[in-house]
């Protein structure tokens, strides 16, 4: 298999943020990946992973718990490279991600994540045991295989300081796995330290105070949905140290931001992207910034990913739909 086929995806500068900030607003494009998401990176590193360390063999079945994206990836993979996939999901999982797992030929199992991921109905619960009671199975386990935030340390970190010549000041990503923010903010502190990474979550998901007091919250707030971001547990391989600060947002303005940057730019962004421009909003808020900062917004997927959810509920005269 050819694995130039991932990643190098572009960055290209926004002239509608670097506008309305008044600073270098550049995006990095990883719906460019094979399946339209950065998880392509981190399905194919723990795929390669397994199969050097012969982990699995022609046939075996793959099992990830995916609320889609990294599914998705590991599904293109087991198809391509002679496996076979079995991906449990989460309640939220978009239909177009269901039909894109479909169509690579994933078994799906649905899950229940509402009563937390020790419940033997959740999907890391059920993909654990599935891997545990069939010997031909292989648990790619991204929560806690580092091979995902090393898809990010040795490929996306090192695009981005190339792609901005070393001159990038703020790194904005999502927080699911994290492996994301993990490896890229590990790759870009160890070039410059003062590079400024900031994580963005759903309000209501713990790794802010996690981050902030380093103890899990006890109190059990519910998590605004955002689809493919926020977590209530810590993921095994979350580096506190790779991110500054963990911003929160609420799925409301998050939806509404979606909807302007669309009418500005023409583009349908991702739920997690349409997150992070609210918490581009609050930072630009609460921060100085100026033309010398260059802040980079990694866009995990892209928006047609979401228009049953997304943007099917934009219901106002500007809807995309009329
Ligand atoms: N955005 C989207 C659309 C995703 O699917 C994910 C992964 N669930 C993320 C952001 C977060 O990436 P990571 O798992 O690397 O933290």
């Amino acid at each position: 298999m050819n694995t130039s086929i991932f990643g190098n995806t572009p960055l290209h500068r926004c002239d509608y943020l670097s506008s309305k900030y008044q600073c270098q607003i550049s995006i990095k494009k990883e719906y460019f990946n094979p399946n339209q998401t950065a998880k392509d990176r981190a399905a194919w590193y723990m795929v390669k992973d397994a199969i050097a360390k012969k982990l699995i063999k022609p046939d075996d079945i793959l099992v990830e718990a995916s609320s889609g994206n990294t599914g998705i990836g590991i599904a293109y993979l087991a198809k391509q490279l002679g496996y076979r996939s079995c991906i449990f999901v989460t309640q939220n999982c978009s239909k177009e991600k269901l039909r894109s797992l479909e169509n690579l030929g994933a078994k799906i199992v649905h899950c229940d994540n509402s009563n937390g991921l020790l419940d033997k109905n959740s999907t890391q619960y059920r993909a654990w045991s599935f891997a545990q009671m069939n010997r031909n199975s292989y648990y790619t386990d991204q929560y806690n295989n580092p091979e995902n935030s090393r898809a990010h340390y040795e490929t996306t970190g090192p695009e981005i300081w190339q792609q901005t010549s070393g001159k990038i000041t703020h790194f904005f990503a999502g927080l699911g796995t994290t492996g994301t923010v993990s490896g890229i903010g590990k790759y870009l502190k160890e070039k410059d330290n003062g590079i400024k990474v900031l994580g963005i979550e759903p309000k209501g998901s713990i790794l802010a105070p996690y981050k902030a007091t380093g103890k899990v919250p006890t109190s059990d707030t519910v998590m605004e949905k955002i689809e493919g971001i926020g977590r209530k547990f810590v993921p095994g391989i979350f580096d506190t140290m790779a991110v500054d600060q963990i911003l929160q947002v609420e799925r409301s303005p998050t939806v509404q931001t979606a909807l302007a940057y669309y009418q500005h730019t023409g583009m349908l962004t991702g739920f997690s992207s349409a997150a992070i421009l609210a918490g581009l909003e609050d930072y630009c808020r609460n921060n100085t910034v100026d033309m010398r900062d260059h802040i980079v917004l990694l866009f995990a997927d892209y928006g047609d990913r979401y228009l049953h959810s997304l943007y099917h509920s934009l219901t106002t005269k500007n809807s995309v739909y009329d």
